[in-house]
């Protein structure tokens, strides 16, 4: 069955037909404005929310709602209407601003090793309603605390990249129909060029992050498999196409893994890679986060901070991100959604 919210403006039209034109407008504001379900629009007549109910259920059935930080940060975790598959979403709430994390596909075939998500593979991609309804129902939880929605980051479950086309819907009908502007989304990405390509020919400036996490290709190869395929050299390239189309600053992200990417090595290699690009890619620095099936703890946070220190040293920008909802499996690369994960031998 086709979700609600997998329908256009111009689909819901055509399943109003017969009914007086300002029906879509109440429905629409219903669903995009104040995020209700179709049976709470209440300026309908509610024989036809009980049809349009009927033909068009939600996508998303709530199996949990999670919070930690205090009711700050929110975990939902769904199952998929059409073929039961759990997926999660984020909320954060912020003094000034919410985001909302995404996910964009149930599992992931990318297969990176410290990700938990990765640890428990691939189940199948999400369709743009899917994941638009994902924001719309955080959108739903912060209306009813009087919050609104700000920031959404495609960084949840799955690689926004490796599904392309109901991503890229998802992104135009977020800034059409929610009104969220492109540099308030934010696509991340493992580093599929092929993709980042296509992105550089989208009209939406939307920001680009790309997840590092090693800047030799020896190193990379271990950590991002797809870096094999993509290595870095190509990478940086795609990057610079983006920038010279959209010029707005990329981000990289690296997770500081004790041992392995945090040395005053990686720190050089990084700041140079980061200062290759024009303008200097922003970095976003996070200790690795504990997942059941990588066996690698996160930095110190001593030497996030002097990892931190190296770079700036080296000329390159780079924030410590906060990391929010790590106690409730939240925190970036945790998701899985209850799935179980593979457990890998220990690093030799
Ligand atoms: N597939 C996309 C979107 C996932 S985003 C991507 O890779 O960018 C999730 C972010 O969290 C990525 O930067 C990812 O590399 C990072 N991540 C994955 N596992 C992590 C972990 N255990 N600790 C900290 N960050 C992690």
């Amino acid at each position: 069955m086709t979700s609600i919210h997998d329908l256009t403006r111009e689909q819901l039209a055509h399943a109003l037909d017969g009914e007086p034109a300002y029906r879509l407008n109440q429905l629409w504001e219903g669903l995009y404005k104040q995020f209700l379900p179709v049976g709470d629009v209440k300026t309908l007549p509610a024989a036809l929310r009980e049809r349009i109910s009927s033909a068009f259920a939600e996508a998303l059935v709530e199996v949990e709602r999670v919070e930690s930080d205090g009711g700050d940060t929110v975990k939902f975790l769904w199952n998929l209407a059409d073929g039961g598959h759990p997926i999660e979403t984020v909320l954060m709430y912020y003094k000034d601003r919410a985001t909302v994390c995404v996910s964009t596909q149930a599992g992931c075939a990318m297969a990176c090793g410290f990700c938990a998500t990765g640890q428990a593979g691939f189940t199948r991609h999400l369709t743009a309603g899917e994941i638009i309804e994902q924001v719309v129902r955080s959108a739903r939880d912060a209306r009813s605390l009087e919050r609104r929605i700000d920031n959404i980051v495609f960084m949840g479950m799955g690689e926004p990249l490796a599904n392309e086309e109901p991503v890229w819907e998802a992104v135009e009908r977020i800034h059409d129909d929610i009104g969220i502007s492109a540099r308030h989304l934010t696509i991340s990405t493992v580093g599929i060029v092929p993709g980042i390509k296509t992105l550089t020919h989208r009209p939406l400036p939307v920001n680009l992050a790309v997840s590092l996490h090693a800047a030799r290709n020896e190193l990379r190869d271990e950590l991002v498999p797809i870096n094999k395929r993509y290595p870095i050299e190509v990478l940086m390239n795609a990057c610079r196409e983006y920038l010279g189309e959209k010029n707005r600053r990329i981000t990289f992200e690296w997770a500081l893994i004790d041992g392995v990417n945090d040395t005053d090595r990686d720190a050089e290699e990084l700041a140079v890679l980061a200062r290759s690009l024009h303008p200097t890619a922003h970095i976003n620095l996070i200790p690795l986060n504990p997942t059941p099936g990588w066996p690698t703890k996160g930095s110190s946070k001593r030497r996030v901070s002097e990892f931190r220190d190296l770079l700036e040293r080296f000329g390159a920008n780079a924030t410590i991100r906060q990391n929010r909802g790590t106690d409730i499996a939240a925190a970036c690369g945790q998701l899985a959604a209850g799935q179980p994960v593979k457990l890998r031998r220990t690093r030799d």
